[in-house]
């Protein structure tokens, strides 16, 4: 008769512990990758320049008053971040105070 060898109730509790513990750095080192953020889009980087994008929209002559990145539609930060998502520059980060050609407003 083959028996599998039983795991005696210390030896069960220590995987358990040990176990739990990798799962909570998993988690935390995923958290921490999800909340990381994006590099910021660089004025001087070709995408930038075609659609004219600058950090400071009060420096944008074609800028409507009260339209920055934090007032655009493709602004993905959350309300009152500084910099956030656009959904035109995937990857990069741009600051709430920005602006650019491409701007259209919230629905
Ligand atoms: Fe800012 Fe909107 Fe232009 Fe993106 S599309 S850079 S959020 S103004």
């Amino acid at each position: 008769m083959n028996r599998q060898p039983s795991l005696s109730r210390r030896q069960l509790l220590k995987r358990l512990a040990l176990g739990t513990s990798i799962g909570t750095l998993g988690t935390m080192g995923l958290e921490s990758a999800l909340a990381a953020e994006a590099p910021l889009l660089a004025i001087d980087a070709p995408e930038a320049k075609a659609v004219h994008y600058v950090e400071d929209a009060t420096k944008a002559s074609a800028a409507k008053p009260g339209s920055s990145c934090a007032t655009c539609g493709l602004y993905q930060g959350p309300t009152g971040s500084a910099r956030g998502p656009c959904q035109l520059f995937p990857g990069k980060d741009v600051k709430a105070s920005g602006w650019c050609d491409s701007w259209v407003p919230q629905m």
